[in-house]
């Protein structure tokens, strides 16, 4: 299996990706192409159940579309039976459509509009995290119908914020103080918005939800959250006599992006966090809530990998030993990875089509954009020539998802490759899709 430590090899050498010739489907599909192993996907998103249902009684593992959502990643999470995070009309329509049961929909986002919330209230979505009191109030209105339409109510959870600043790159940092994401705890706006959610008709209130941060490579910062949510059930149950029905610790594990890289295993993270929440229960004598998470990086990145066709290279001057620089330039870049622009991510690479050969140079990968769209800042690989397929692992999460037409480049395609065989799952666009709703 491809990871940052090992990739498997075909006979001719070529990297393999779910079977399949990474060589091949370049050749079939072009570059940029974004390949993801499917039987990893799945595999993930077995693990993260098992891990959690064989500890703890009553949980739901929701993967966080936002990490990567097409009509067929839709259709996958269904099929593993894990519920899914949506969080803007884009995402709930897209999972609407690829016929994902509402009912184990989860809604998003920190200034829903009325179009989204009458969307996912009329389609019945399971639930919806409210995250502000203004956005309550809207929802109220939304929402006062269904009693009378014989519905039941709109089940609702309220987004808090923890807390915890975890250790992660300040932009996604999310459970910190200050944060534009949930209600304060400390203010009591948090407790205000449970007060509304009980009383208002229309509404169910079941439970309360903390996100700390993404990429966090063990469970200090959902741990500190957990215990802050917990403290906050305590006060939720004096103050209105409820109990915390469901209890949301968000996603946000990390993954390793580099070699030698180490991250909690899904596995020992579900056991302190399970761990700590059943004596965190006990000691404030309380019953045990519905345990929810909602990881999307953890599910999704490991499992793709992005090809591209290296074109010019050119060795730069610079004041820096060894005195030179070599640029290897490839055929895509920020638009469809921003992530080392928005937060320097880092990533390796290597050349799918000689895989096996010794990385002996220290090369620069940049990208095709007007910008300084640089991939990676040093990597070795064997002595570069154009046309070489280069691979960059670990590029599942966060990547087509982000994906722009900057420069007008059309985005790329996205194929699943499982057990030999790849399925094109999102078309690359043209460059009569570029134009398209230019008016
Ligand atoms: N849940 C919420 C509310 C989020 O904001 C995010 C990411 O930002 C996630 C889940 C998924 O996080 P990750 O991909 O780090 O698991």
């Amino acid at each position: 299996m491809l990871t940052v430590e090992s990739r498997p090899l075909t006979a001719a050498g070529h990297l393999e990706i779910g079977g399949c010739d990474a060589v091949a489907l370049a050749a079939e599909y072009g570059t940029p192409l974004y390949v993801l192993d499917e039987g990893r996907i799945r595999e993930r998103c077995r693990t993260w159940r098992q891990a959690f249902e064989s500890r703890y009684p009553s949980v739901d593992v929701e993967y966080a579309g936002k990490a990567f959502l097409c009509l067929a990643m839709a259709r996958l999470v269904d099929e593993e039976g894990l519920n899914l995070d949506v969080a803007s009309a884009g995402e709930l329509y897209t999972a609407l459509q690829a016929g994902f049961p509402p009912a184990r929909l989860v809604l998003h986002g920190n200034n829903k509009s009325r179009l989204e919330l009458e969307m996912a209230v009329g389609a019945g979505v399971g639930r919806i995290v409210v995250d502000n009191l203004a956005e309550l109030d809207l929802l109220a209105g939304v929402a006062a119908t269904l009693p009378a339409a014989g519905r039941p109510p709109q089940e609702v959870l309220i987004r808090v914020i923890p807390g915890v600043d975890p250790h992660t790159h300040r932009r996604i940092r999310t459970g910190q103080v200050d944060t534009k994401f949930g209600l304060s705890l400390t203010s009591g706006a948090a407790l205000d918005a449970v007060r509304q959610a009980v009383g208002t008709p229309g509404l169910l209130f079941t439970g309360i939800h903390g996100h700390v941060g993404s990429n966090l490579h063990d469970a200090t910062a959902h741990l500190q959250a957990l215990e802050a949510m917990l403290d906050f059930a305590v006060a939720i149950r004096d103050e209105t006599g409820l109990n915390v029905e469901e209890l949301n610790l968000g996603g946000g594990l990390g993954v390793p992006y580099l070699p030698g890289e180490s991250v909690l295993p899904v596995d020992r993270f579900a056991a302190a966090l399970t761990e700590a929440l059943v004596e965190g229960l006990a000691v404030r004598h309380l019953p045990q809530p519905r345990l929810l998470l909602e990881p999307g990086r953890a599910i999704v990145a490991e499992a793709g990998v992005t090809l591209y066709t290296v074109g010019a290279i050119k060795d730069v001057p610079v004041p820096e030993a060894p005195g030179t620089r070599r640029y290897v330039a490839v055929d895509g870049g920020m638009s469809d990875n921003p992530r080392p622009q928005l937060y320097d991510a880092v990533y390796t690479a290597f050349l799918a089509n000689r895989a096996g050969e010794t990385p002996d140079t220290e090369v620069r990968i940049a990208g095709k954009h007007c910008e300084t769209d640089v991939l990676i800042g040093s990597v070795a690989v064997p002595d570069p020539r154009p046309g070489d397929l280069l691979a960059v692992p670990v590029t599942g999460a966060y990547t087509y998802a982000m994906a722009s037409n900057y420069n007008r480049l059309p985005r790329p395609a996205v194929v699943f490759a499982r057990d030999g065989a790849a399925r094109l799952v999102v078309r690359r666009e043209t460059l009569e899709d570029l134009i398209r709703n230019d008016a």
